[in-house]
């Protein structure tokens, strides 16, 4: 069996990633992965946006710099794609950015509950604590549920983002994870396990077992990624993300190729 596909890494593009994206792949061929993916932070509309992500001017630099990943290691498929913000509104842009190149995939990740919050910023730590918790989780994942809607995306990112400083809220989240999973199914998106997560305060892969669980019981498939900004994050912790896919029922992941989709066992 091939090990699962690590389809969320980065570049120094972003400006708070290290490495090249030739170094990443040496990583995963050292690994043993047989397919990567490179979903760095898509471009704004405006490049004054926020100051994590490439400029609209880098996107051909991005393309180039993966396209010589694939040509240095013909034994490992490389697949090009973006982890696109999604904010509501921004839909006409994405489809611009989509038109842009022969993209394998997007990610769609809300990391932004408004125009000016993006909730997982070390820098805007201090904001959840003019916030109700629940209320973030609620506008969060209604965001969430939006972006599986659209049909601009073939993954949703790391799904449970607001628990990565620890922020849970008591109330119970079920009837939330339930209208972004039936969203997820219904527009047949798939969502990631992103270890990620274990390296953040939250010290727990997104998403938690609970909303894994509630995926898999609506037939909404999965990727894998490491969602790594440095070379030696590349496939990291995947053993526990295929345990925890396993326990919780899966046994097959979703694979990308110019957006068309296919299944694999993992
Ligand atoms: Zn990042
Ligand atoms: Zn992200």
């Amino acid at each position: 069996m091939e090990p699962p596909a690590d389809y969320h890494m980065h570049t120094p593009l972003c400006r708070h990633a290290r490495g090249e994206p030739v170094e990443y792949a040496a990583q995963a061929v050292k690994l043993g992965l047989t397919e990567i993916g490179f979903s760095d932070h898509s471009p704004m509309r405006r490049d004054d946006f926020d100051n994590w992500r490439m400029r609209h001017d880098q996107l051909d630099d991005y393309v180039a710099k993966v396209r010589q990943a694939q040509k240095e290691f013909p034994q490992l498929t490389i697949r090009l794609a973006l982890e696109v913000d999604y904010l509501p509104g921004h839909e006409e842009w994405i489809r611009e950015l989509a038109a842009r190149h022969p993209w394998d995939y997007f990610i769609g990740s809300v990391h932004y509950v408004s125009d000016d919050w993006d909730i997982d910023n070390p820098a805007k730590l201090s904001e959840w604590k003019n916030r109700d918790t629940f209320e973030v989780w609620s506008v969060y994942f209604d965001r969430l549920a939006m972006a599986a809607a659209s049909g601009l995306f073939e993954i949703i990112g790391h799904a449970d983002l607001p628990k990565k400083f620890g922020h849970r809220p008591v109330q119970d989240c079920a009837p939330l994870y339930d209208k972004f999973l039936t969203a997820a199914k219904q527009h047949d998106c798939a969502i990631e396990l992103n270890t990620a997560g274990l390296r953040k305060d939250c010290r727990e892969i997104y998403p938690h077992r609970d909303i894994l669980k509630l995926a898999f019981q609506k037939g909404v498939p999965i990727t894998f990624g490491s969602d790594a900004h440095a070379p030696e994050e590349v496939g990291m912790d995947f053993n526990l993300a295929i345990q925890l896919a396993r326990e919780t029922g899966y046994r097959e992941c979703r694979r990308f190729e110019l957006r068309q989709r296919r299944m694999v066992g993992f």
